[in-house]
């Protein structure tokens, strides 16, 4: 088994039923192909609709074994890992099939074993697993009730069925306005019961909580291993990789190492008419002698994807929005055939990189509050690419380098001077020594995004104090209009959001 140029599927929604189910029916924002698969098991039907590469079958998402049927969306990275725990000559024709073997092997602890990227539900006897990745890297949502239990990777597919009387799922987010709705937590098997629709909670995967002591070039050298593999395993045999390039040490490093494996990159670059990076990502793509190319969006254009950055991520985080705006605007104006990219995405919380003090403490307190509170943010969805065709994935927090990550003591993390020093050693020989030594940009910052919000509402007559509050209730409004509402972000205009946002701050005398 080796890895395609796409996942078999890039979502679902299913429908697992006691009695007979109706056809699950859904607006996905991801876009592809839709395909309907019911299985009929011993105590439940099976009913789900994939979204999946068009002019590809989805057959590879599903596998069906007597009284098993698993559906997975997304893709596996440690494949032949997997593949040794499983008898000699079994041969899984895909993902789902390969989760269906393990699962005969290891029960719901199947899920421990994986390195991933995805979603997956089980029917098998009375019961539905839901299962998320370590990182919940595809949101997966869920409606739990007595006889029927739904679950999907876009929660706006489980808005229309509306059943308030949802069974409630102890140490899950609820959905906002999306009555019953629970999202999976991430690195986690639910285990639902589906006469009584009562769920059970098995954790798969939790961050690192001690860290570990190397010496500097035991660290370098680990460092650099499991992010090359990462990468390797993240591209198709036989293709060239593409990259989406700022410049910084993240996505030039991942640039580097899928040079080195494929031989060959391609890479681009987005800026504003506010601000670029072109020069620092133009250094890189000379020095791997990448295929580059250079995509400059109007700010007015960016803020425009807000709805779509909402629609996609269903994230209510306004600075979370705000990190993703860019990309989003990035991947929507891709033009030609759809792509797998891969980004820099998310080095920062593991190794605390906008942290550019020198003291340790501090270091290690941002790294472990934002790890145990990335859960539920969706920064790293599929849907924003997806919305696009385009499937993503971010070696950073690759299972394996996110555990060596978090778990290096903080002073591999921030050393002589610089931040991030463990990552940018291990570059050292495969990129540029100005990339190497350059501190980082936010993409936001980059890309002047969080300006332009700013000045949207200010022109708009929210006072500077109300600016985070006013983000927030403007994200929330767009939430609910294309997410729960089924709204599509063509159809929603930020003006007018921004608009009422403001004059209900004036109102309450803000
Ligand atoms: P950041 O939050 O700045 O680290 O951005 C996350 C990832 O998004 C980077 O590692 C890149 O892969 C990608 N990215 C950020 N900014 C740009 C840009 N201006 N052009 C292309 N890709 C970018
Ligand atoms: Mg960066």
């Amino acid at each position: 088994m080796e890895l395609r140029a796409f996942p078999a599927a890039f979502g679902f929604l299913a429908v697992a039923c006691s009695g007979d189910g109706q056809s699950p029916k859904a607006a996905f924002a991801t876009s592809g192909t839709h395909s309907l698969v019911q299985e009929q098991l011993r105590q439940q039907n099976d009913a789900v609709l994939l979204v999946h590469p068009p002019g590809l079958p989805a057959d590879r998402a599903h596998a069906r074994d007597q009284d098993t049927f698993v559906v997975l969306a997304g893709e596996i990275y440690n494949h032949e890992e997997l593949l040794g725990l499983l008898p000699d000559g079994a041969e899984p024709s895909g993902d789902a099939e390969l989760v269906l073997k393990l699962l005969g092997r290891y029960g719901h602890h199947a899920f421990r074993l994986i390195n991933g990227r995805f979603a997956a539900m089980v029917g098998t006897g009375r019961q539905v697993l839901l299962a998320t990745d370590h990182a919940g890297s595809v949101p997966l949502y869920v409606r739990p009730s007595p006889g029927e239990v739904s679950a999907a990777t876009e929660a706006k597919a489980l808005a229309p069925h509306g059943r308030p009387q949802g069974t409630p799922i102890p140490g899950a987010q609820r959905v906002r306005r999306v009555p019953g709705a629970f999202q999976v937590p991430a690195g986690t098997v639910l285990e639902i019961d589906l006469p009584s629709g009562t769920a059970r909670s098995h954790p798969t995967w939790t961050p690192p909580l001690h860290r570990r002591i190397m010496s500097e070039d035991d660290a370098v050298g680990a460092v650099r291993e499991a992010l090359e593999r990462a990468v390797r395993t993240r591209i198709a045999p036989g293709s060239t990789p593409f990259v989406v390039l700022s410049g910084g040490i993240d996505s030039s490093g991942v640039a580097a190492l899928a040079h080195r494996s494929a031989g060959a990159l391609r890479s681009v670059s987005m800026g504003t008419d506010v601000s670029d990076e072109f020069d620092k990502a133009r250094i890189v793509a000379d020095h791997l002698g990448s295929a580059h190319q250079e995509i400059t969006i109007h700010s007015s254009e960016l803020l425009a994807q807000l709805p779509h950055t909402v629609w996609a991520s269903e994230s209510l985080d306004p600075e979370i929005i705000e990190y993703l705006l860019p990309l989003t605007a990035l991947y929507r104006v891709l033009d030609g055939p759809r792509q797998r990219i891969l980004t820099g995405y998310g080095a920062d919380i593991p190794l605390a990189g906008m942290h550019r003090e020198d003291r340790l403490p501090s270091l290690d307190t941002a790294v472990v509050g934002d790890m145990s509170t990335f859960d539920g943010l969706n920064e790293m969805s599929p849907v924003l690419s997806g919305i696009s065709g385009h499937w993503s994935t971010h070696p950073y927090w690759d299972r394996e380098v996110l555990d060596l990550l978090v778990s290096l003591e903080a002073g591999l993390k921030y050393r002589y001077r610089r931040d991030k020093w463990v990552l940018r050693a291990a570059m050292g020989d495969v990129l540029p020594r100005e990339t190497v030594t350059r501190p980082k940009l936010g993409v936001h910052e980059g890309s002047g995004t969080t300006s332009s919000f700013s000045r949207l509402l200010a022109e708009h007559g929210v006072p500077e104090q109300h600016l985070g509050r006013a983000k927030r209730r403007v994200v929330e409004e767009l939430f609910d209009r294309t997410v729960v509402a089924g709204v599509h972000p063509d159809e929603t205009d930020t003006g007018e959001v921004v608009r009422q946002v403001a004059a209900g701050l004036r109102k309450e005398g803000a």
